[in-house]
């Protein structure tokens, strides 16, 4: 997933490096051909529109969501061109950072004490946080890392809670200690204890609660992180785990928030972010150096913040159901189809659509209805569960009018397969 972060990321730069090399051929239209110059017509790759289809690569119709192998989200037209303005101009990134995080602090109304990075990734921010709690602003324990010498080297973890995410976490060095109950915890605090971990969406399934959580990392002096990346909307997110007291939160920038593709947010202690960001790129000889974050990204999440506080969410929610319920009514009307309508309450907490068949009739798994939309044309990707258990959509991330090319396909297929 972080190679395909990559992968657009080089994209997006390509895409700007073509135009800088368009500038360079002397164009009539530039009177003064310079770095920091505005594009013209684009001639070479890009002189179609479709990047993608110049390079052979298949776009598809997203169903699915904000999912970072699919490109994660779009960002509104606003968040682009402030990220042009950000490339055409040199400025100190430490000193963007700062102040872009006192904007991002002000504009959520962050409790006393708050501020916020820009990180290139809810990942990133979860990975540069730890190393800021770890080192503190001690030089000699930033550029000693992963090495814990000196340093708390324990990171505890509910077992639910485990997830390919943590990866951020142990890539500091840390040791992960998982627990299950109270006494487990309990009995795993210890004077090595650097950290108590929360993945937000696993809130049900864990036997200790966010607020609780939270509590008992407090009660020990222990600072608490909440991994919050897909927990948006409701839009109140970004701040409700401040006031709950965590110390740092990470969010993705790139996805229902959409900001760019390589941004995310640490939001936190003052103090933490701080250390935060002496782990993270720009300042060489870090674990985040590997971690760049661009001017053009900073000051897109910036904007892509302000335009998501000003949505009309209610509407927009709206539509999304209105997409679905679109959807559920095509497809309903073929004998042995019925749909519901289940919304998650943590993370992707938007209108979902399941679609179901009575498998005497229709002789198909959910998983052969997916592989056969994403390998059709237009290619369309819906999800089969994480086994393959239930077909299901999303419609959050479909450009307006693809819920009737979603409908008319699925339609197609599924009455191709009724006995
Ligand atoms: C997407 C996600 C991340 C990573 O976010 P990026 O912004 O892609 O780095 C981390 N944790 C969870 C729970 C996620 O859903």
């Amino acid at each position: 997933m972080v190679f395909k972060d990559n992968w657009n990321r080089r994209t997006f730069l390509g895409t700007l490096g073509a135009l800088v090399g368009t500038i360079f051929t002397g164009r009539k239209a530039f009177a003064h051909p310079t770095v920091g110059a505005k594009a013209g017509p684009i001639t070479g790759f890009g002189a179609t529109g479709n990047v993608y289809e110049e390079l052979g690569v298949t776009t598809v119709i997203n169903g699915q969501g904000t999912m970072t192998v699919l490109g994660g989200s779009m960002m509104r037209p606003e968040v682009e061109a402030v990220m042009a303005m950000a490339g055409r101009h040199f400025v100190s990134i430490p000193d963007l950072e700062v102040a872009a995080g006192q904007r991002i602090a002000e504009m959520l109304k962050l409790p006393e004490g708050y501020s916020a990075l820009v990180t290139c990734g809810a990942a990133a921010a979860m990975q540069s946080g730890l190393a800021g709690i770890l080192t503190g602003d001690n030089p000699k324990f930033i550029e000693q890392l992963p090495d814990l010498t000196g340093m708390k080297s324990e990171v505890i973890i509910q077992k639910s809670h485990r997830n390919p995410f943590d990866h951020q976490l142990r890539a500091t060095g840390i040791k992960l200690v998982v627990v299950e109950s109270r006494d487990d915890l309990k009995k795993a605090i210890n004077p090595q204890t650097a950290m108590m971990h929360f993945s937000n969406f696993a809130d049900n399934e864990g036997q200790i609660k966010v607020q609780e959580w939270v509590k008992l990392a407090h009660e020990n002096n222990i600072p608490a992180f909440n991994d919050a990346a897909a927990d948006t909307p409701p839009v109140s997110r970004l701040w409700d785990y401040a006031n709950m007291g965590y110390d740092l939160i990470a969010f993705s920038g790139g996805k229902a928030i959409r900001g760019p593709q390589c941004a995310g947010l640490l939001i936190g202690k003052k103090d933490l972010v701080a250390y935060a960001l002496l782990n993270n790129s720009p300042h060489e000889d870090t674990l985040g150096r590997s971690q760049k974050v661009g001017k053009e990204e900073i000051v897109g999440m910036v904007k892509a913040l302000e335009s998501y506080l000003k949505e009309d969410h209610e509407a927009l929610n709206k539509e999304w159901q209105r997409r679905l319920d679109f959807v559920s009514a095509q497809v309903t009307r073929i004998p042995g189809v019925t749909t519901s309508f289940p919304t998650p309450e943590i993370a992707n907490h938007v209108p979902h659509l399941h679609i179901k068949w009575d498998s005497t009739r229709i002789k198909l798994t959910p998983r052969e209805v997916t592989t056969a939309l994403r390998s059709g044309k237009p290619s369309i990707v819906l999800s089969s569960g994480e086994h393959g258990e239930a077909l299901s959509m999303n419609s959050f991330m479909l450009k307006p009018g693809e819920e009737k090319v979603i409908a008319q396909e699925l339609v197609k297929f599924l009455k191709a397969h009724t006995a």
